[in-house]
């Protein structure tokens, strides 16, 4: 049967995520880091090697650096050392090696490189019991990176192997994005900050640690803003303060048609909104809109829905203000479900499941209550299971989409 109530007016996961993205403000800005700084960064500008890399021939072994053509002679005479740091620079002849270790200049007379294992060594000669062929064991100029060649393009996150490439080309700042502030907010009269004692019809904010967490995680600058009670003017007071400092403001509860729920209102007096409500489970009612130039999303007060809706469709939108060039998708793979699964036809469904290997085989089930207030059982999944829009009730032994949680969610 499907949720026709759910469906009428709502814009589909996709339509609302184009429709996000066409309305976000630009980052130009940018600033320079040294390299160690710059983890999780991400690039400006393209990035050119200014060097080769290897820029010279090098060893890949310990052993002996020669001549291949001088195979047929029995003995070679070992005429000095290249060491890693310290080149062998005068000639080779023929009938002539030279002690080398791993990363040590190969000089030019020498086109081979026979490891030590296969040498025997009786004061200044050796003997080979197994020759090199040519060119083995040397590593050529540039065999790893070209002078000129683009190391990592704009729009990159800078992971640990990129900051290693970089260094490794003598390249000792980036120029990167510059962070994205997002000031964030809890609304809800019921709300007590830890520390104080609950009283009846009274909860402890949870979604403002969980935002922070999930902030601080995307790589931006959380700015945690607080409590705000269900009062038009403090809510008012406080996002046209957020537009003024951040380029995000994210705030939560206070979005669905109740009563003291206003930040649509709000919102429509001091900015605009965009678009109100997506077919998305857990987290229909959600705000998307403009304060000034800071982008403005109103996420649902439901815990588990702070949290979809955070990696669904607010991620995709800090990613692209970030920079990046490729917004990083959660991992999607296909489960088997040990269990039937509910669902309604009307909204794309993201359920809190525990995935494990079986015998080869990816098998899901279900983390227990499905409830968005229920915390417990996101904390318990190591995934989502994503049921399309369309999609009803799943049978026990049905293949379904899961994506991996982690980073971010
Ligand atoms: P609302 O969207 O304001 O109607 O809130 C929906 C549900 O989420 C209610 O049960 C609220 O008590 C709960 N809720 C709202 N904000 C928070 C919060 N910051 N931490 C934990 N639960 C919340
Ligand atoms: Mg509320």
């Amino acid at each position: 049967m499907t949720d026709f109530c759910a469906t009428q007016g709502l814009l589909t996961l996709e339509q609302a995520l184009a429709q996000i993205s066409d309305n976000l403000p630009e980052n130009n800005a940018y600033e320079r880091l040294s390299l160690k700084n710059s983890l999780n960064r991400i690039t400006f500008t393209d990035i050119t090697s200014g060097i080769n890399i290897p820029s010279f021939r090098n060893s890949s072994m310990d052993g002996y650096a020669l001549q291949s053509h001088d195979q047929q002679k029995d003995t070679l005479k070992v005429v000095g050392t290249s060491w890693a740091g310290k080149p062998f620079t005068r000639a080779v002849n023929e009938g002539e090696c030279i002690r080398i270790f791993t990363g040590a200049y190969v000089p030019d007379d020498c086109d081979c490189v026979v490891m030590q294992e296969n040498v025997s060594r009786i004061e200044e000669t050796i003997k080979i019991s197994a020759w090199p062929k040519q060119e083995e064991n040397i590593r050529n100029i540039a065999d790893d990176t070209q002078k000129g060649q683009v190391l990592l393009t704009k729009g990159k996150q800078l992971k640990p192997a990129d900051i290693g490439l970089l260094a490794a080309c003598g390249i000792a700042d980036v120029a990167v994005y510059k962070a994205i502030t997002v000031g964030f907010f809890s609304t809800g009269d019921e709300l007590v900050s830890m520390g104080s004692q609950l009283k009846l019809g009274q909860i402890f904010d949870s979604n403002r640690y969980t935002l922070h967490a999930l902030l601080t995680e995307a790589g931006v600058t959380p700015v945690d803003m607080g409590v705000i009670p269900d009062n038009p003017s403090a809510v008012e007071a406080a996002l046209l303060s957020a537009s003024r400092d951040c380029d995000v403001i994210i705030t939560t509860g206070g979005v669905s048609v109740g009563e003291a729920d206003f930040i649509t209102d709000v919102l429509e007096k001091i900015g605009t909104v965009d678009l109100w409500k997506i077919a998305i489970k857990p987290g229909k009612p959600l705000v998307f809109g403009h304060i000034d130039k800071a982008a403005f999303f109103g996420l649902p007060g439901n815990p588990v829905s702070v949290m979809v809706t955070f990696q669904q469709i607010v991620i995709p939108a800090l990613q692209k203000m970030m920079g990046y060039k490729k917004l990083q998708q959660a991992v999607t793979l296909q489960a088997r479900t040990t269990e039937t699964i509910k669902k309604q036809p009307g909204r794309i469904e993201f359920q809190r499941g525990l995935v494990e290997n079986n015998k080869g085989e990816l098998i899901v089930r279900s983390t227990g209550g499905q409830g968005s207030h229920m915390l417990s059982s996101m904390s318990k999944a190591n995934c989502l299971i994503v049921l399309d829009q369309t999609s009803g009730d799943v049978e026990k032994g049905q293949y379904v989409s899961i994506q991996l949680l982690g980073k971010n969610i």
